[in-house]
């Protein structure tokens, strides 16, 4: 598989402080890529810049072969590269169908019964959104919000999804539902990069996991060379700092 998405050297920040210090990450066509990582690692900072909506200092982010870096968040979505934002990403005071027909709308290429036939098909995915077509998307739980900013997500038809805190304050059975949903995708060789804290469950469904630590990543491989290489209780536990080397 070669990598869809690939950021060499990434440096970033907010102002003048550095956040990002020579981010290099591969995401390879259809794999699921977990970010992992202590709080504060960086992992929404790398996010956002390759969404668009923090500036690249230094380094490159290449998509299907072209810069990324330096392309406006909206050229970036137009791209194929669609941000689910930690918080949901839904408009609350438009019902659930307003919300899926306003992101149905990004799909330019697509017509109006295209357009039905893909909200359909996000109904078919979240059942329960199917329930709660005509409810304001702000009163939704917190579960029923984060599919419906998932199913929002699909709409544009992404070449890569990009997924922050997918399970964030949510209930482990919502969370296994959740996961349950980014297995299906994976089965249909759709590409994303999630940031996730639930380890257990993206260690499942990931075929890379890459370990960010103080802005750069520390470590990448698979499931198992993870857990055998207890990097995890190392970086999780504070226990080594691998820049540090010690
Ligand atoms: P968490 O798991 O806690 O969400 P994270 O790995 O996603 O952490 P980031 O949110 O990327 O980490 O934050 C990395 C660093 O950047 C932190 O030190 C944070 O305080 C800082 N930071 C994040 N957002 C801003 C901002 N808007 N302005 C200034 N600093 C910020």
């Amino acid at each position: 598989m070669g990598a869809l998405l690939q950021l060499e050297g990434v440096v970033s920040g907010y102002g003048t402080v550095r956040v990002l210090d020579g981010v290099d990450l591969a995401v390879p066509e259809g794999a699921v890529v977990v970010l992992l990582g202590p709080n504060g690692a960086g992992k929404t900072t790398t996010l956002r810049v390759i969404a668009g909506l923090l500036p690249t200092w230094r380094g490159r982010i290449m998509f299907d072969g072209a810069r990324l870096d330096g392309c406006r968040p909206y050229d970036v979505s137009r791209r194929g590269v669609i941000l689910v934002p930690e918080g949901r990403g839904v408009f609350p005071a438009l019902t659930v169908r307003e919300n899926l027909q306003v992101a149905s709308r990004a799909d330019v290429t697509a017509g109006p019964s295209q357009r039905r036939g893909a909200v359909d098909d996000v109904l078919d995915t979240f059942p329960r959104l199917r329930e709660r077509l005509s409810q304001a998307a702000g009163t939704l739980s917190g579960g029923e919000q984060q599919m419906l900013a998932l199913g929002r997500g699909l709409l544009a038809r992404p070449r890569l999804l990009v997924i922050d805190e997918l399970s964030l304050g949510l209930a482990p059975q919502v969370v296994e539902q959740l996961f349950a949903t980014v297995a299906e995708l994976k089965a249909r060789h759709q590409t994303v990069l999630l940031v996730e804290q639930y380890v257990t469950h993206a260690l499942h469904v990931a075929d890379l996991c890459c370990i960010l630590d103080k802005g750069r990543v520390a470590f990448v491989g698979d499931g198992g060379e993870l857990r055998s290489a207890d990097v995890l209780t190392e970086l999780y536990m504070g226990q080594r700092s691998p820049r540090s080397g010690t």
